[in-house]
Parts: C-alpha cells; sequence; structure tokens
C-alpha cells in the first residue's frame, strides 16, 4: 500500500517507517500537519497515520480537511497519546477510520492496516434497506428518510452488518469479526464507533433503529419489530 506517515516526533517516525517499509509498504513522511496535509491532497495515498498532535495544525484539523476536499479519500488511521473516549468520538466524527493509541507495538499497526485495507476492498453491489434507512453498497450512498448521511469507512461497514442482519442481533464478536478479525483493539474502539453511528442514522424527530442489546450486541430495527 501507499502510506502517507505524519508524524512529528522524529523517533516514532523512523521507527513506524522502517517498519512499514519493511513490510513492503511504500512510505512517504510528513513532519507537521499541514505539509502532511498538502502531500496528502496532491498524492494517491492508501491509507494516512495520523498523529494527532502536530505542530502547524493538528491532526483532526487535517481529518476534517481532507475529507472536506477529497470525499472518501485516503483511509486514515489516528495515532493519538490521549486515551479517552471523548477524542475517539472526536476523530471518528472528523473523518478518521481507526485509532490507535500510543504506544502500541509495530506489529499491531500493520495487523490495523491490513484489517483497513480489506474492509476497504471489501464492496459488493446491492442496495439495503430498512424502514426509511437506504443504503447503497455500490456507490456507498446512505440515505435516512430522503437526506444523505455522512458516515465514515467503519461506520459504513457496521451499518451493512446491521442492515443485513435486521432485525436479528448482531454480535459484539461478529462485528469484531469483521471489522479486526476477531482482533478486538480495546473494549471501547467498538462502542465508539456504533456512538457514531447512531448519531448519523437517529436523527431528531425519527424512530430510533440502532439498538444496544445489552451484554450481547446490536441490532437495527423499529423497536416495535422482531
Ligand atoms: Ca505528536
Amino acid at each position: 500500500m501507499r502510506i502517507l506517515l505524519i508524524e512529528d516526533n522524529a523517533d516514532v517516525r523512523a521507527n513506524l517507517a522502517e517498519q512499514l517499509e519493511r513490510a513492503g509498504h511504500e512510505v512517504d513522511v510528513a513532519l507537521d500537519g499541514r505539509s502532511g496535509l498538502l502531500l496528502a491532497l496532491a498524492g494517491d495515498h492508501d491509507v494516512l497515520v495520523l498523529d494527532l498532535g502536530l505542530p502547524r495544525l493538528d491532526g483532526l484539523e487535517v481529518c476534517r480537511k481532507l475529507r472536506a476536499a477529497k470525499g472518501a479519500g485516503p483511509l486514515v488511521l489516528m495515532l493519538t497519546a490521549r486515551d479517552t473516549l471523548e477524542d475517539k468520538l472526536e476523530g471518528f466524527a472528523a473523518g478518521a477510520d481507526d485509532y490507535l493509541v500510543k504506544p502500541f507495538e509495530g506489529a499491531e499497526l500493520l495487523v490495523r492496516l491490513a484489517a483497513l485495507a480489506r474492509r476497504s476492498t471489501r464492496q459488493d453491489p446491492g442496495v439495503l434497506v430498512v424502514e426509511d434507512l437506504r443504503y447503497d453498497t455500490g456507490t456507498l450512498r446512505v440515505e435516512r428518510a430522503g437526506r444523505a448521511l455522512a458516515l465514515n469507512r467503519v461506520g459504513l461497514r457496521i451499518l451493512r452488518e446491521l442492515m443485513a442482519a435486521s432485525p436479528r442481533v448482531v454480535t459484539r464478536q461478529q462485528l469484531e469479526q469483521v471489522l479486526w478479525d476477531g482482533f478486538s483493539p480495546e473494549g471501547s474502539v467498538l462502542r465508539s464507533h456504533i456512538f457514531a453511528l447512531r448519531k448519523a442514522i437517529d436523527l431528531e424527530g425519527l424512530a430510533p433503529l440502532v439498538h444496544t442489546v445489552r451484554g450481547i450486541g446490536y441490532r437495527l430495527a423499529r423497536e416495535d419489530q422482531g
């Protein structure tokens, strides 16, 4: 894969670039947010490995500006030392596809990149419909009650599972299998994605469709069904 690594810490940058190259990836590097964004906009990278705390433009801003300019664009894996739910939600809201909390092993980064790449190439044609929610898996367009919704790739992947299974429950393990090949990064990551998905889909004034089945998983349906 063509990877753009945006990281201001010289040691971390050199270490990660070396591991990624050793794993067969092509790696470009940027030392600050602004030059990273310019490279990302000009290039055709498959993945951005993006540090959150960066000089000149922080990771969230880089992600937001990139999504605003390029739409789906490259996959974004965000790196951060801050392990709080709010930070994750902010990252996903800005358009990040996955999250890795520092410190991490190079091997974990490679596993997560491989999972991201698989997810992005797994697309099948067809339209899923549940109630007033419509997802065209070919064009990746999602609409609720005729309004287009913006979801990141992880959100789309989760949505596909939930819609295909609706009104049945999809277990957390099933989602983890699909998203990370069963490798569960941290307990709260899936929850953060579901939170973001629910926020995007269950718009004010519409019947809630995303439901948590405590201790088991999630289901997508009108509450009075199934
Ligand atoms: Ca940093």
